[in-house]
């Protein structure tokens, strides 16, 4: 099949290349013309494990392309996925639906010959009638279908996760709509992927219910880890005695300092908004809003209190910056609140992540970004592992111990065990853990 895909993002560019490996003929789409000048050049402009490589082998057996040329693209295709942004409006927290009309509207004046316009992007309920509608009103004669197409996939895992997916959401109305699909997909039918066909509305609210609850279990989880270290419980036991019940299971059930990313807060925001504009409120995702907000400001009186109290002057190190491991993605990632708070504290940072640096370069100033794990704990009062990299599981802990200053280890993902740390002279703390005796 001839695919189009509008947006060559984090969702786009890996949709793209697997698609294009199922044995699609694909065409990447980006307004950002450095991004298209990259991937020309055969460089995959953010890092995700396994996709320069899927990209080049695609581009090498004729199946994929890059460009910037919205209209051709679209023109040849019998697919067109919308893939572009849809980050939280300033001000409100309602999505920011500005790219895919803006999308829809181009995509509009190019179509040719039936052609259905599937909607990657997480979009805010009855967002697909509205692209309906405009492409409708912008391109009376043209012959086409929106149908919605929500992806599931985790930055990290991307690949696999859009290969081997737990299920497909396809929201469709439309019979001729729903055969081009099932012929998209089918490579992915020989895997038993389950398909779960329904309409617009359904599929869309689906990724926003899917992303609050998972955001909710990492809340739960967070708050049951402040009760445990008031009432001196363990909670990784607590997690694991939860999550050995199937009705439960043991995912997201990691008690950490907060939820971040691309998509957790601003779906979240978002889905608050869709009950208010519905007039059906969503109290547990406010309150998990709320409760996550709260969590991710408090991490820097955290630091502090394990350190005794004032930092001024003092230079914590930062291991970790993206909001999770094997990402460049720094958007809304827990280490930004938490540098913000060491900053308002007098204290100097200095930072090491293994892919983000370039990302956060681009957010933080006044930071020392270091060399490795060692060179940022050189002279440090206090270390904090915010983003559990592999490379932060096996750590010299006798060489970091040597090159810092003060002795404190703020283990935010509590990737350590205490007894350990005090062996090598630390003074540990991690979340929601009683110091071993
Ligand atoms: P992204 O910001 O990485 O990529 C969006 C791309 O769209 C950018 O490169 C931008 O230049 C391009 N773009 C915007 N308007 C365009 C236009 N009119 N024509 C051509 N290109 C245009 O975003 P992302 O992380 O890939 O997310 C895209 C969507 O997928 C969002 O709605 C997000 O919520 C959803 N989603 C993301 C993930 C994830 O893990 N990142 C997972 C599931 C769903």
């Amino acid at each position: 099949m001839k695919i189009a895909i509008v947006g060559s993002g984090y969702v786009g560019l890996v949709t793209g290349c697997c698609l294009a490996d199922f044995g699609h003929n694909v065409v990447c789409v980006d307004k950002d013309e450095a991004k298209i000048a990259a991937l020309a050049r055969g460089s995959v402009p953010i890092f995700e494990p396994g996709l320069e490589d899927l990209a080049k082998a695609n581009v090498a057996a004729g199946r994929l392309t890059f460009t910037t040329g919205l209209a051709d693209a679209v023109r040849a295709a019998e697919v067109v996925f919308i893939a572009v942004g849809t980050p939280s409006r300033r001000g409100d927290g309602h999505a920011d639906l500005t790219f895919i009309y803006d999308a829809a509207r181009e995509i509009a004046a190019a179509l040719d010959g039936f052609t259905v316009v599937a909607t990657k992007s997480t979009v805010p309920v009855g967002t697909g009638d509205e692209v309906a509608r405009i492409i409708a009103e912008l391109n009376p004669g043209a012959r086409f279908a929106v149908v919605s197409n929500p992806e599931f996939l985790r930055e990290g895992a991307a690949i696999e996760d859009f290969k081997r997916p737990d299920r497909i959401v396809i929201g469709v109305e439309d019979d001729r709509a729903r055969a081009v699909m099932t012929e998209v997909y089918r490579p992915l039918f020989l895997n038993q992927a389950p398909v779960q066909f329904t309409n617009r509305r359904a599929a869309e609210l689906i990724k926003y219910a899917a992303n609050a609850f998972l955001a909710m279990k990492i809340t739960f989880i967070n708050e049951v880890a402040d009760l445990c270290e008031a009432v001196g419980a363990d909670v990784q036991d607590v997690a694991r005695g939860m999550g050995s019940d199937r009705r439960i299971g043991s995912k997201f059930l990691h008690a950490g300092p907060g939820f971040g990313g691309s998509c957790f807060p601003k779906d979240t925001r978002a889905l608050v908004q869709i009950g208010a504009d519905f007039g059906s409120p969503m109290r547990l995702v406010e309150t998990t809003v709320a409760i996550n907000d709260k969590r991710k400001a408090a991490m820097a009186d955290r630091v502090a209190a394990a350190c005794g109290g004032d930092l001024s002057g003092k230079t914590v190190a930062v291991l970790g910056l993206t909001f999770k491991p094997n990402t460049d993605d720094m958007r809304e990632a827990p280490s930004l609140d938490l540098i913000r708070g060491l900053k308002n504290l007098g204290v100097r940072i200095a930072a090491y992540d293994p892919q983000g640096m370039e990302a956060a370069a681009r957010i933080l100033t006044g930071i020392r970004f270091a060399e490795s794990a060692y060179d940022a704990a050189s002279d440090a009062e206090a270390v904090v592992l915010v983003t559990e990299w592999n490379a932060f599981r096996s750590l010299d802990l006798a060489r970091l111990k040597s090159t810092m200053a003060g002795s404190v280890f703020v283990d935010l993902r509590n990737v350590y065990r205490s007894h350990e740390m005090e062996r090598h002279g630390f003074r540990y703390t991690s979340i929601g853990r009683p110091v071993e005796g």
